[in-house]
């Protein structure tokens, strides 16, 4: 195992603001994994210590490329952009060598995943069951990133519809600008945010044997994901619920439900109890999230769904 320190810039007192790379065994196929870009999401950098005590003793064909921890800043203050800039670093890739800091750290990423033959971004998405993301594509890449997704043995979802994927400038994050590059990749959430989830962290870890074991990276059996439940049918999305109105959120369902269309998913109180709202979904569905934060605003993302068109 090699650990080496990426130096991105110079800070005032002298100091480097680094990216930690770890490079486990050598050659191809080669598997990046970047680990919490968003500064605010914990749970990946904890699965990739899990993954690296494994691959210790394990026979590894090949080289996993991973980077622990993609915007220490945002880590060390617990912010999920950047905090000079107050940029997502995963809403500018590919990134800029001369740019502000934001957009170096992108660069460097993205110089490092683009070698790769297959690379997974993971996030976390708060209360939520684990879940893969796939990027709009068509096509033998699109056929690979299912295939490679689905080996992983947790929930797989395409992105939010056209609107909202543009609206959300998703395609400026790291797994489509690599598709665009003609190399698998997705994105994998993961529960837990600045707390870390445990039971989270050994989904990450477990998914990614997995992973590495339908690569030919290693040679053992598929593990099975009971941490927390598995949506194992095709062709659901990812759909938000929003709020209406200001209140506190009493919800009716749990992660991993079934919700047919216009069933109450719970309520929005005011704060003598009455009732503002009844939550529902106009699209029958499982429950993938639920805010982590009792009090809600209008139009707050309330519960995401996985649905069907
Ligand atoms: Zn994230």
């Amino acid at each position: 195992m090699k650990i080496e320190s990426i130096p991105i810039v110079k800070r005032l007192d002298g100091s480097y603001l680094s990216l930690t790379k770890v490079v486990v065994g050598e050659g191809r196929p080669k598997l990046f994994l970047g680990a919490s870009i968003h500064g605010d999401e914990l749970t990946p950098i904890a699965s990739l210590w899990r993954l690296i005590e494994y691959l210790k003793v394990a026979d590894v064909k090949g080289s996993l490329v991973m980077i622990l921890g993609m915007n220490p800043e945002g880590i060390a203050f617990g912010k999920r952009f950047d905090p000079y800039f107050h940029v997502d670093i995963n809403r500018v890739y590919p990134g800029d060598k001369e740019g502000i800091l934001p957009r170096r750290i992108a660069f460097t990423i993205f110089q490092i995943a683009k070698d790769a033959d297959i690379a997974v971004d993971i996030h976390t998405a708060g209360v939520c069951i684990p879940f893969i993301l796939i990027d709009p594509i068509e096509g033998e890449l699109k056929e690979r990133v299912l295939e490679y997704s689905k080996s992983m043995g947790v929930t797989v979802l395409e992105e939010y519809e056209e609107k909202q994927y543009k609206a959300e400038h998703l395609s400026e994050s790291l797994p489509p600008k690599l598709l665009d590059e003609g190399i698998p990749s997705f994105t994998l959430e993961l529960p837990g945010g600045l707390r870390i989830d445990w039971k989270g962290v050994n989904v990450g870890y477990k998914a990614l044997i997995n992973l590495m074991i339908e690569l030919g990276m290693i040679d053992t059996s598929p593990v099975t994901i009971d941490e927390y439940p598995v949506i194992k049918e095709d062709g659901f999305r990812r759909y938000d619920v929003r709020s209406s109105s200001a209140g506190i959120l009493e919800p009716y369902v749990e992660l991993g439900d079934y919700v047919d269309k216009f069933t109450p998913l719970g309520v929005v109180r005011n704060l003598v109890g009455k009732i503002e709202e009844w939550v529902r979904c106009e699209k029958s569905g499982y429950v993938v999230s639920m805010p982590s934060r009792s009090v809600v605003y209008p139009a707050d993302r309330l519960f995401t769904m996985a649905v069907r068109d």
